[in-house]
């Protein structure tokens, strides 16, 4: 099925192609034009996702490759590791703020822009579950706190415990010293961010975190922020990001390598200006770690960080592949 689809859309694509009054007859020009137009979409449909999450791109390459949107392949894929106690930054088993709670932050946007987001939401197990409602069942864009709490319990979500042993026991030896450290460890951001195209080629992307482990209460980072953490433009792509997210805000990351994308760069040159941007205002710091990831609309893939250790995932007909991303500061 989805293979007759992606022959159909190539088919329907080099047909257009053709019967462009610009291009009039088949000559070598033309031919090269159609075969860059089918390598292209046979990088399509693709779920891309920051990290090794073999799970959460199996789960949303399966929804892609059943017909199913992009909007439900990352919201799909995400739920994978929200739903994960062993990934001690996203969903049930995050490492909880100072005071012991864990609060999780979300978003989600699809191929019109249309876009939903929680902020530090406590007590429900798939925040971007809730922040797909926020964006489909109410006039706004981003809920927050006990807000998004509510508004998650009138849409019939459970309350949960989020706070595992495992974490809370290392929350209770943290709390020793306190010492709070607001960078955190370069080896040890596990947020999700998730992209995806389907095989009509709409863009969606979606990422959930539970932030920064002992956070300041209340403290929210990029991974819930449109534009920061997260961002999808259907005629040009979508990005997203990991790591320290003050320094994704501070230059609204994602926003900024879909622009540079829609200014001809591809998704890898993106990554990497974008990751040059963060390092020029950060002057001689290095403590800290920061990854992108992006796709075009032609499925072609591209992914940098700040510090080598920074993988990303993909998942499309092709098969499934750990990408090891290059970085800005070599080992
Ligand atoms: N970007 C997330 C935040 O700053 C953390 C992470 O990716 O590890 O909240």
């Amino acid at each position: 099925m989805q293979r007759r689809n992606f022959l159909k859309n190539s088919s329907a694509a080099a047909a257009g192609l053709l019967s462009t009054p610009l291009i009039a007859s088949c000559n070598d020009q033309t031919k090269k034009a159609v075969t860059k137009v089918e390598e292209s979409f046979s990088k399509k449909p693709i779920a891309i996702c920051t990290w090794n999450f073999e799970n959460a791109t199996a789960k949303a390459w399966e929804v892609l490759k059943n017909g199913g949107s992009s909007l439900d392949a990352v919201q799909q894929g995400a739920m994978i590791e929200e739903a994960d106690i062993n990934n001690q930054t996203v969903g049930i088993g995050g490492r909880p703020d100072r005071d012991g709670n864990v609060t999780l932050d979300a978003c989600i946007m699809d191929k019109d822009g249309n876009c939903g987001a929680v902020l530090a939401m406590q007590n429900i197990a798939s925040p971007v579950s809730v922040a797909r409602k926020v964006m489909e069942d109410t006039p706004h864009v981003m809920l927050a706190g006990l807000g998004a709490e509510k508004f998650a319990y009138e849409k019939g979500f459970k309350k949960v415990n989020l706070l595992t042993e495992q974490s809370k026991k290392e929350w209770e030896e943290w709390k020793k010293t306190s010492e709070y450290k607001p960078v955190i460890n370069i080896e040890n951001h596990d947020t999700i961010g998730i992209l995806a195209i389907d095989a009509n080629g709409d863009i969606s992307g979606a990422c959930t975190t539970s932030g920064m482990g002992y956070k300041y209460a209340g403290r929210v980072g990029d991974s819930p922020i449109i534009g920061a953490g997260l961002f999808v433009d259907n005629e040009v792509g979508a990005a997203t990001a990991t790591g320290v997210g003050e320094e994704v805000v501070r230059t609204v990351g994602s926003f900024l390598i879909v622009e540079l994308m829609r200014q001809g760069k591809t998704p890898q040159e993106a990554c990497e200006e974008g990751v040059r941007r963060i390092m020029a205002k950060n002057k001689g710091r290095t403590d800290f770690q920061i990854g992108f990831i992006a796709v075009n609309k032609n499925g072609e893939t591209g992914g940098y960080c700040i510090h080598p250790g920074f993988s990303y995932r993909t998942y499309s007909e092709t098969g499934h592949v750990d990408n090891p991303a290059d970085s800005f500061l070599k080992a």
